[in-house]
């Protein structure tokens, strides 16, 4: 890192925003690790307070320093892996600024983690619904940036449908407010929605309103495990057929299961290799209707069906599913999991081909994720220490993304493009709308220096 950068910004910020020693490598990766992505930036910095993101940026902007938005550092696409410049932590804008439990809304800074958000919701008897996994590190300025899902996407959507306004400070350092506490605002193009799933390439998101529901008194997940995954997808599909309104749909595969079966909460017969895990929520008797309407759907070819109607058993289920992606990455020290998603009636083919990727290079695969959504969490495991297994693993992920593509899907349904997916956006967008793509880049950011080199890229 450059003195005299390091000497203007503790000038600018004083020296407490500066982060320096053996901390500033953890500001250089993601959760994307496993692929060795690893980064280079000039300074790593933690701004105070939005003032000084301003004074940040307008500094940036007006010398052609690059920056790199970074909230909990837990995405999977290498967006917040620098490639130079400076780094921008969020961590320091950590106050919920109005919580109004009585008008089901709260006011926050950018750095507030998903799982404050989930717990301050809550305990006032309300509901924040996405839940990105490793909620505890992510922050809501994250989940807007990569417009975070989860498993209760299903019934209730994404970050963007829980995000009334955003506050982004934006090229030479204005602060903008897109939306606020209204519901509904139709005034101008919708840039509050533009800003969730930006990763951070047209400003740096500082602040947000999210609108929060009455928490559902009841939730009973629902559980069942088939011999094989055509038994488990009829199953997925009665439930779609039925029309049950299941609030996650979610599978893991026999690879997922296998990694993942010693720590099942709930005793899993031998010869299981799919598993669907739904959920019925709502008023007690509501949420008791539809789990016995569940259990009905997907009992027929199931080996066994759970109906778990104990908190303590909701609770280890899920702290379960939460550790499947590391009990995958245990079994080979390392993986490499995409997020294609796939229209809900191609499913089954998506699996099918996400296994044949793995076979063309010969690695072992596996997957899990929100079956109701599409939304594969297709996986290859790798030793990560070797380099020729990592670049297998790079050519299956590309004989994926070219199967979602030809299946009506895309490339990612959660974890964004960032770096590991930024040459396959064109082939999925086409020209014309990845011109206007490029000329939406340009309008936020005419410098190019919000996170440059991610998501599109300018020619
Ligand atoms: C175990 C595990 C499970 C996961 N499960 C899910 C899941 O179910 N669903 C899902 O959608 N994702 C999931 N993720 C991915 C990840 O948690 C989400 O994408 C999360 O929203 C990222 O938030 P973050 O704060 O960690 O962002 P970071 O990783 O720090 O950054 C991600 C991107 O957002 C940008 N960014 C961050 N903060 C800001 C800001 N304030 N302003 C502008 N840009 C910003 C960065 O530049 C980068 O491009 C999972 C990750 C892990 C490790």
């Amino acid at each position: 890192m450059g003195a005299a950068l390091l000497a203007d910004l503790a000038r600018l910020l004083g020296p407490d925003a500066l982060v320096q020693g053996p901390a500033v490598r953890e500001y250089l990766r993601d959760s994307t690790e496993m692929q060795g992505l690893f980064g280079a930036a000039d300074a790593v910095v933690a701004p105070a307070g939005v003032e000084q993101v301003q004074a940040l940026v307008r500094w940036c902007y007006e010398r052609g320093v690059a920056m790199v938005p970074r909230g909990g550092g837990t995405g999977f696409a290498g967006g917040a892996v620098p490639r130079g410049g400076v780094v921008v932590s969020l961590e320091r804008l950590r106050s919920i600024r109005t919580f109004e439990p009585e008008l089901w809304r709260m006011q926050l800074d950018a750095g507030v983690t998903t799982a404050r958000v989930h717990r301050t919701a809550r305990e006032s008897g309300l509901y924040f619904p996405p839940d990105p996994g490793a909620a505890e590190q992510s922050q809501i300025g994250g989940n807007i940036a990569c417009n975070a899902g989860g498993p209760h996407s299903f019934k209730y959507g994404v970050t963007r449908d829980w995000v009334t306004g955003v506050e982004a400070v934006v090229a030479g350092g204005e602060l903008v407010s897109l939306g606020g506490p209204t519901r509904k605002d139709v005034a101008g193009y919708d840039l509050r929605s533009l800003f969730c799933g930006s990763e951070g390439t047209l400003g740096i998101v500082t602040g947000a309103w999210l609108r929060l529901i009455p928490a559902p008194p009841a939730q009973v997940p629902v559980l069942a495990a088939y011999g094989s995954t055509a038994a488990g997808v009829r199953a997925l599909r009665r439930v779609y057929g039925h029309g049950l309104r299941s609030a996650v749909l979610e599978y893991l595969d026999a690879g997922a299961l296998d990694s993942a079966r010693a720590a099942f909460p709930g005793g899993l017969p031998a010869d299981a290799r799919f598993l669907v895990i739904a959920e019925a929520d709502g008023d007690p008797a509501g949420a008791e209707a539809l789990a016995e309407e569940l259990d009905e759907a997907l009992a027929g070819e199931a080996l066994r069906v759970w109906v778990m109607r104990e908190a303590a058993e909701r609770r280890d289920l899920w702290r379960w599913r939460g550790g499947v992606s590391f009990a995958v990455r245990g079994r080979r020290g390392g993986k490499m999991s995409e997020d294609i998603c796939v229209p809900f009636d191609r499913l089954e083919e998506a699996l099918e081909l996400g296994e044949a990727a793995g076979r063309a290079l010969g690695l072992p695969t596996c997957s899990w994720g929100h079956a109701g959504d599409g939304n594969l969490h297709a996986t290859f495991m790798i030793d990560a220490g070797d380099a020729a297994e990592v670049a297998r693993a790079e050519q299956a992920a590309r004989l994926l993304f070219e199967a979602a593509i030809e299946l009506g899907g895309t490339i990612t349904g959660e974890h964004g493009i960032g770096l590991v997916k930024r040459e396959q956006l064109p082939r999925q967008l086409g020209e014309a709308a990845m011109r206007l793509q490029v000329e939406i880049k340009r309008a936020f950011d005419p410098r190019n220096l919000f996170n440059p080199g991610k998501k599109v890229v300018l020619p």
